[in-house]
């Protein structure tokens, strides 16, 4: 007879058995699955290819217990019987994705309401499933080379062998003979396929290898940096500094102390754009490249960038805020540059805070965090008074370079020529500027020529048709184009509203016409044209930097990727076209942005030996955010926003989130809304807002309404909406995206 302990519970069977398994597709949680057999059972984190359907899908072991605060959390579905349960097919020879991530996926997940699945894919987007193969190359054959007939070309191919493998193509150069010549010589065995060595591109970072000497206030932040990392556990803290002060050379130190620990780091920054003068800088620090992470990287490079962090051999990751998703092994340090700035929002498919989910990344890896910024943002402000985040602060410019002298420039009492943009005031001063053999850059937050063409006859607007949007008009490229959808047409001979001919003109400027009038202007100047669109690679950007630091630029004109970190050290003067141009629309955060752009706009002057001057071309001096320019008070400015904020529960005092309804027409639109409006919760001290129609009431042909949530800080959002939204039905046109924390108010 069978002793009775053999026998197991059956409860302990089940959940032995029944292996959560995480895929990349939108279901509310895990899927259950069974092991590949009874003495293989995988660990969480595993990546493993299950049958789904038909299909066949790669997907994560997952976690049993979320580690989710309950708040957060989703309720569990039902589950399913345990006979009904498919076996995972194979396991994946890969290592195991960590437990940090894992929570954090979930976590990110719970917070901005999206199913985890969809957060795993941001997770996997470079992680190559198939077996690498590995690329075979060339090295010496069976046959000895005394028993052929010999030619110069044979022979140079053969003079040209390394020790390791070398691929076709670079034996083919190095030996200048053709691909048909090395393939005859592997026909008669004279050479022989071997797999490539893998590319050495992840080499040792050395944290001695150019350390700056720092100033004594320096060095004392520096030292604190140091601590942080040392401590081994959870710290966030503000590094505040004006631009120049450095910053980005006392994080470095953070970073080498994590090296020394032989630990990962990340660095995100808001623009990819800035990577190459940062890596640029980082491996004259560290004598070997940091890995660079972003949307624009190559495929190949991506698949080998993910492993090399799973692996363990990427020690340092610079990126746009994708790189919070990739598999860090034993992360030491997170660095967000720029903290402020709002191009950390991610605001299509999963909408995440960069910034914020970088602290919560921290939080669960349990390391520190630095968050780094001339002018910070309030949420980070707030959370240095509330005792949240420490609070260190570098005073000077680096050198005792000078701040720059900000100038107000009334363009009421200042006003340019008819048709142009820029004041007297401002041209002769760039003229002076050139006089002394130095650089001076205008700054006009606005692509293209014009951003309206209205008819002189009729008053008609060329508009987008997908979008309330107006249309600009890009000159260069002939046309008219949507900045929010991309739809394209071109300019019209006549008025499509009352048909008058040679009656379209353009209104305002954009940098094209900014361009225009420099070059009529300044005939004899080097203009260089630093925008989005004219920046388009890394390598574009790259030599941009390059012609600027060689002087063999007079004049910069740029979009706001010329506000970003730079480091030009001829540049003295900064003309900013229009000052007024973010103030207005109903954002929340509009002063504070402004203020932010602007005085980082500003602190591209003046950062080496001469002194730097800004002029601000305004007709609203009299606003408190032109009067923080000035001053360069931002911690009283930042003081004044709390005071508006503070008291009707605005973030960061409050917690909000939208709800974008949006249909494929109008009637659809409202009606969804109305319905969501209907069954709003009421619940004291949360307030609901609207439903109102969108500024941005059509976009990309799709109509839409938002609704406003608002609660106090400690009243957590997402069981509301959960609740909220749980019974809701919509059609296969109608969609309700959800939002929390949002930046933009479009
Ligand atoms: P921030 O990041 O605050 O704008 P940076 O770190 O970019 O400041 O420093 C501004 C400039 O001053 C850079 O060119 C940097 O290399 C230089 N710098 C700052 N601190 C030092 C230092 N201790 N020794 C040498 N150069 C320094
Ligand atoms: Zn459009």
């Amino acid at each position: 007879m069978m002793p009775e302990t053999l026998v197991e519970p059956k409860d302990e069977r089940e959940s032995r058995e029944r292996l959560p398994v995480l895929l990349p597709l939108p279901f509310p949680g895990p899927l259950d699955y069974l092991p590949p057999s009874a003495d293989d059972i995988p660990e969480p984190g595993t990546l493993v290819r299950v049958p789904l359907g038909r299909r066949e899908e790669t997907g994560c072991v997952w976690d049993v217990d979320s580690t989710v605060p309950p708040d957060l959390a989703a309720p569990p579905g039902p589950a399913i019987d345990i006979r009904r349960l498919r076996p995972i097919r194979a396991t994946l020879d890969i290592p195991r994705l960590p437990q940090s991530l894992r929570r954090f996926v979930d976590w990110l997940a719970a917070y901005t309401l999206t199913p985890p699945g969809l957060v795993l894919a941001m997770a996997l987007r470079a992680c190559n499933t198939d077996t690498p193969r590995p690329t075979l190359g060339w090295t010496r054959g069976e046959t000895d080379p005394a028993d052929i007939r010999m030619t110069p070309a044979r022979a140079r191919v053969l003079g040209a062998l390394g020790n390791a493998p070398r691929s076709t193509g670079d034996l083919a150069s190095l030996a200048d003979a053709s691909p048909a010549v090395i393939r005859g010589m592997a026909a008669i065995g004279l050479l022989r396929e071997a797999p490539l060595p893998p590319e050495a591109h992840f080499a040792t970072l050395d944290p001695a290898f150019n350390p700056p000497v720092l100033s004594p206030g320096q060095a004392e932040v520096a030292q604190e940096l140091r601590a942080g990392v040392d401590a081994r556990c959870f710290s966030a803290t503000l590094l505040e500094g004006v631009t120049g002060s450095g910053k980005t050379e006392v994080y470095l130190e953070a970073v080498a102390e994590a090296l020394r620990q032989g630990r990962q780091v990340l660095v995100l920054l808001p623009e990819i754009a800035l990577s190459a003068q940062w890596a640029e800088r980082f491996t004259k620090r560290f004598g070997a490249q940091a890995a660079i992470w972003h949307s624009d990287l190559g495929t190949k490079r991506r698949r080998i960038t993910w492993r090399a962090v799973l692996d363990g051999q990427a020690r340092v990751v610079v990126g746009a805020r994708s790189a919070l998703f990739l598999p860090f092994v034993d992360l030491g340090l997170i660095v967000v540059d720029e903290e402020h700035d709002t191009a950390f929002k991610q605001e299509d498919g999963v909408t995440y805070h960069g910034r914020d989910m970088a602290v919560v990344r921290a939080r669960l890896a349990d390391v520190p965090i630095v968050l780094a910024s001339a002018t910070p943002s309030l949420e980070t402000v707030a959370n240095v008074e509330a005792g949240r985040y420490r609070h260190l602060h570098l005073a000077d410019r680096h050198g005792g370079a000078l701040m720059p002298d900000v100038e107000l420039l009334d363009m009421r009492t200042h006003p340019p020529e008819r048709g142009l943009f820029l004041s007297p005031v401002l041209t002769d001063a760039i003229e002076q500027s050139f006089a002394r053999g130095e650089q001076a850059m205008l700054f006009l937050n606005r692509r293209g020529y014009a951003p309206l063409t209205l008819c002189r006859a009729c008053g008609f607007r060329m508009e987008c048709p997908n979008c309330s949007a107006w249309l600009v008009e890009h000159r260069v490229r002939h046309e008219l184009a949507c900045h929010h959808c991309g739809h394209t047409e071109p300019m019209p001979p006549t008025c499509p509203g009352c048909q008058a001919e040679n009656s379209l003109v353009p209104i305002g400027p954009g940098i094209e016409r900014i361009l225009e009038e420099s070059r009529a202007r300044f005939p004899d100047a080097r203009i260089l044209v630093m925008a989005s669109d004219t920046l388009g690679s890394s390598q574009a950007t790259a030599e941009a930097v390059r012609q600027i630091s060689a002087r063999e630029v007079d004049l910069i004109i740029g979009t706001q990727i010329v506000a970003k970190g730079w480091h030009f050290p001829h540049l003295t003067l900064v003309g900013v076209v229009d000052a007024d141009l973010g103030l207005g629309g109903g954002d929340l955060r509009a002063a504070e942005r402004t203020v932010q752009l602007l005085h980082q706009v500003a602190g591209r002057a003046g950062r080496a030996e001469a002194p730097g001057h800004v002029f601000l071309q305004s007709y609203v001096c009299e606003h408190p955010v032109m009067k923080a320019l000035v001053s360069g008070d931002y911690q009283g400015f930042l003081a004044q926003e709390a005071a508006q904020r503070r008291p009707g529960f605005w973030p960061p005092y409050g917690r909000l989130a939208a709800l974008i309804v949006s249909a494929h027409t109008a009637e659809a639109a409202d009606r969804l809304a109305r319905t969501i409006g209907e069954h709003a919760p009421r619940i004291p001290g949360v307030q609901i807002l609207g439903p109102a129609p969108a500024p941005l009431a059509l976009l990309r042909g799709r109509h839409r309404r938002r609704l406003l949530l608002r609660a106090p800080r400690n009243i957590a959002v997402q069981p509301i909406l959960r609740h909220w939204l749980a019974g809701l039905r919509t059609a296969s046109q109608e969609k309700v995206e959800i939002d929390i924390d949002p930046v933009s108010f479009l």
